[in-house]
């Protein structure tokens, strides 16, 4: 079964005959993997956050 069109393909089928698209990967690793890819932004957004935060008291460190 294709997890985007739901059309039946074979079992070794690596793409789906009727909508084209991978289906080599189940889709519970698919959505593993989405979820990975936005804990990882999510990460990347808060050391960004951290990093800001560490310069300003970097910059007022220096002032003093
Ligand atoms: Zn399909």
């Amino acid at each position: 079964m294709c997890p985007y069109c739901q059309a039946e393909n074979a079992d070794s089928a690596l793409v789906c005959a009727s909508c084209a698209r991978d289906i080599a990967v189940p889709a519970t690793l698919i959505a593993e993997r989405d979820d990975l890819l936005r804990k990882r932004d999510q990460l990347r957004a808060e050391l960004a956050q951290a990093r800001d935060e560490l310069e300003a008291i970097m910059r007022r460190g220096k002032s003093r």
